[in-house]
């Protein structure tokens, strides 16, 4: 699959920002959202930029409760994580993310991988290990396939601990990826502790790249944080690339992957699908 421009996938006008909703009503309509099948994944393309094939894929939840509109996680993943619903949701997640991999391998698209992201109580519930491992045997995705995102902020609150559960993860061959990263002033020389296979530059720094023309530091953050994380052995992946300026930019810093509105939104996973082979043909 080539660069995609924008305009190759239309926005969701109904998608709503759900902060006006009262929180009452929001945990009792999540108490009951799996069991409703009223959640769903969108999936963003994660882009080769020095190929401009996509080799994976963010899984992001939404909640769409009947005869209401799609509410996006912001609105309602705080809740689900103070109500410990994030649990059950997570869990149902990573199955679906799982499951979605195998159907694109049965596709025709074996390697594309998938990401899901992990919560702070996600990640400290015993047993985390024992679910992830039990949701690839159950799906039949290769563990290379998934990518776990964790924040920097959830490692670096019990460090000694996170490190075992990102080696039990690790020693599963799932891949682990640290997400918004420079958000949680952690230096990159502390994340050696980790096992981790990537950083996923947070869209602050990116965002920051060609932004005024006579700025010499333009993405200067963005740059150490490449340098820095290449001389570790990391792969390093871009967020909320929005424009062909970011992407040149990072392209020419070597910057592996990107992902952003200017390659794609979040997308169901049919309109992805057809997203890749339409590229591949291209
Ligand atoms: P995140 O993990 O940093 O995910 C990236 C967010 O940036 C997504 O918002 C995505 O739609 C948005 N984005 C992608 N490209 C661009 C861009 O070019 N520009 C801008 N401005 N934004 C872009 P979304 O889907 O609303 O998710 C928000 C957050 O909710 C996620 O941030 C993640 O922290 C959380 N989240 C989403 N799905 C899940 C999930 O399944 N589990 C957990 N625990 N958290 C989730
Ligand atoms: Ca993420
Ligand atoms: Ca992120
Ligand atoms: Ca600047």
């Amino acid at each position: 699959a080539k660069a995609m421009g924008r305009g190759n996938y239309q926005f969701y006008s109904e998608e709503m920002n759900a902060r006006t909703l009262d929180r009452l009503t929001l945990e009792s309509g999540l108490r009951h959202a799996v069991e409703r099948g009223e959640l769903q994944l969108k999936y963003q393309p994660q882009i080769d930029l020095a190929s401009g094939d996509i080799i994976g894929a963010e899984a992001l939840l939404r909640w769409h409760p009947a005869g209401q509109h799609l509410i996006m996680p912001d609105a309602f993943i705080s809740i689900a994580e103070e109500t410990g619903l994030i649990v059950p949701i997570g869990e149902w997640v990573l199955r679906t993310a799982c499951a979605q991999q195998v159907a694109w391998r049965r596709a025709g698209l074996p390697n594309l991988r998938v990401a899901v992201n992990l919560s702070a109580r996600q990640f400290r519930q015993p047993g985390l290990d024992a679910m992830v491992a039990r949701v690839l045997a159950d799906t039949g995705c290769p563990p290379g396939r998934l990518e776990l995102e964790i924040t920097e902020s959830v490692l670096m609150e019990r460090p000694d601990s996170a490190a075992q559960t990102l080696q039990r993860l690790s020693d599963m061959g799932v891949q682990l990826a640290i997400d918004d990263f420079g958000t949680g002033y952690s230096s990159l020389s502390y994340l050696k502790r980790f096992p981790i296979n990537a950083l996923k530059i947070d869209r602050s720094f990116v965002r920051d790249i060609a932004m005024h023309s006579a700025d010499n530091d333009d993405g200067a953050i963005a740059a150490a944080v490449i340098a820095l994380a290449h001389s570790m052995g990391l792969t390093v992946v871009a967020e909320g690339v929005e424009t062909a300026r970011q992407r040149d930019f990072l392209r020419a810093l070597h910057c592996d992957q990107a992902q952003g509105f200017y390659f794609s939104e979040p997308m169901p996973a049919p309109a992805l699908e057809h997203l890749f082979i339409k590229g591949e043909a291209s």
